[in-house]
């Protein structure tokens, strides 16, 4: 498998691919070595994590260019990106042990009944995984899973492969068995392969309609399932903010990771008595972006991942027009080697426009005008989706108000594309099923079994 750099289409590397017959060989190895790991005091499994985030620190200037090159991102947010690993891997490892103890629940002195509950891993779990940010959304995944005793078949993103390679060695270094996380190397056919093998747990991040599938597939084996999927993020600007201070957060929120966040700001509603000002508040702030080189420290936009992608965006642009819809900035796919679409802002959108409704996924943002608090938040609701949702305003119970209403699995006051390894991630709807981060994230990777026990 040839792995491109996006920004160049140059060949970065070539990988074997793995096919049916040894990612069978895979989980027979894994299945073969999970109860051994599972056995050993979490005090040492918690070790081996702890030599990760080592490796990761003393890595991280590899690592990072290794990501800049095969998936496009700038350099600075890829080191931010490892940076940000370690506070995540910091709360796992400081939670662990609470949420993975044996619990008493009930004791009775006179009957000699005792309740008690065991946290044990689930098996062998199948961990599929996206390009966009494949050290947040694989570690949420495969640190609390390895932790809580589980094997670890890991697919990487066919555009993220080599930085599963890194971390695949990396926890090897770290002292996890070859054949206690093993990476699955290949795209859609490699992952459905996987998803034929009896897995106790499947544990998806990609697109609606991988998951969908996936699902489907996970459900027939009756294996744990868990989609992390897409999102059509929305943000509320009341009339009261600092409209400069709120124009520039959004523009970060809606371009940030080239606008390839699951939480990136995918579509924004302002009140019309601060409509105006916010769109040209914001163009000026979309305007000082530099869009060039992702190897170049000063570069803030970065090539388009996927080249499939170029086409959804330009086909939501060309809809919009067509639709009435006006662009203040930005338009249409740059005309020069590798994957490049110019930071766009189109206004005057509605809900009859793609861009308003399918995920983006890429540097493009909608603004839309709104009457009042009561249409924001029909707008807000009006998607499949239910990932992150957002309000800007100074009024505290406004807020409360607003986003109390709003269907979505995390919700920012003031505050945008944002994740927190101390609280639930999750969707509704087209969103995904399941938790991860938070100790909801690490009880995932276990099966609670009941102890019923009576002394004679
Ligand atoms: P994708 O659905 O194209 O691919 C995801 C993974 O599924 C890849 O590893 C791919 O090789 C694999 N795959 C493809 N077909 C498969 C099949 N038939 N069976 C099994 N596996 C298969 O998504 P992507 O382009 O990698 O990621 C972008 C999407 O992920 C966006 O929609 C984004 O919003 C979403 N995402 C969600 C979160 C979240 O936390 N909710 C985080 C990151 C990304």
């Amino acid at each position: 498998m040839k792995i491109l750099n996006p920004a160049t289409h140059a060949v970065v590397a070539e990988v074997a691919e793995d096919g049916a017959t040894s990612i069978r060989a895979k989980y027979a190895r894994a299945r073969a070595a999970q109860p051994a790991w599972a056995a050993l005091p979490l005090g040492k499994r918690l070790d081996t994590i702890r030599g990760f985030r080592a490796r990761t620190i003393a890595m991280r200037d590899t690592l990072a260019k290794t990501l800049t090159l095969e998936m496009g991102k700038p350099i600075r947010q890829s080191r931010n990106e490892l940076d940000g690993l370690l506070g995540r891997i910091d709360f796992f490892l400081a939670e662990a042990s609470s949420v993975l103890r044996d619990e008493k629940v009930f004791a009775d002195a006179k009957t000699k009944l005792e309740e008690r509950i065991s946290h044990e891993p689930l098996g062998v779990v199948a961990n599929i995984s996206a390009w966009n940010y494949p050290y947040f959304v694989g570690a949420n995944v495969f640190v609390p899973a390895l932790i809580a005793g589980n094997a670890v078949l890991y697919k990487p993103s066919e555009y993220a492969t080599l930085t599963g390679l890194h971390i695949a060695a990396m926890l090897h270094e770290a002292g996890v068995p070859a054949d206690v996380f093993v990476p699955v190397v290949g795209g859609g056919k490699a992952g459905a392969a996987l998803l034929r093998q009896p897995v106790d747990g499947v544990f998806f991040t990609g697109s609606f309609a991988t998951g969908a599938k996936v699902g489907a597939a996970a459900g027939r084996r009756m294996a744990k399932v868990q989609l992390e999927l897409g999102g059509k993020d929305p943000v509320y600007v009341c009339e009261d903010v600092d409209i400069e201070t709120a124009a520039s957060g959004l523009a970060d929120g809606a371009f940030y990771n080239t606008g390839q966040s699951c939480c990136s700001v995918e579509r924004i509603y302002v009140h019309e008595k601060i409509h105006d000002a916010f769109v040209a508040a914001f163009v000026a702030s979309v305007r000082g972006f530099k869009r060039g080189d992702p190897l170049d420290e000063s570069t803030y936009i970065g090539a388009v991942t996927r080249r499939p992608q170029l086409d959804v965006l330009r086909k939501q642009v060309v809809d919009a027009r067509k639709k009435g819809a006006r662009i203040l900035a930005g338009g249409d796919i740059v005309n020069a080697k590798g994957n490049w679409f110019e930071p766009t802002v189109l206004v005057d959108v509605d809900h009859r426009m793609s861009v308003m409704k399918d995920e983006s996924f890429g540097p493009i943002i909608g603004i839309q005008k709104v009457a009042d608090d009561v249409e924001a938040v029909a707008l807000m609701n009006d998607t499949a989706y239910g990932l992150t949702a957002g309000v800007y305003t100074r009024d505290a119970k406004r807020a409360k108000k607003i986003l109390s209403q709003v269907r979505s699995g995390s919700v920012y006051w003031n505050c945008c594309d944002r994740v927190s390894p101390r609280l639930p991630w999750s969707g509704v709807g087209h969103s995904g099923i399941g938790v991860t981060l938070s100790t909801y994230g690490i009880q995932t990777f276990t099966r609670p079994k009941a102890w019923h026990l009576r002394a004679t």
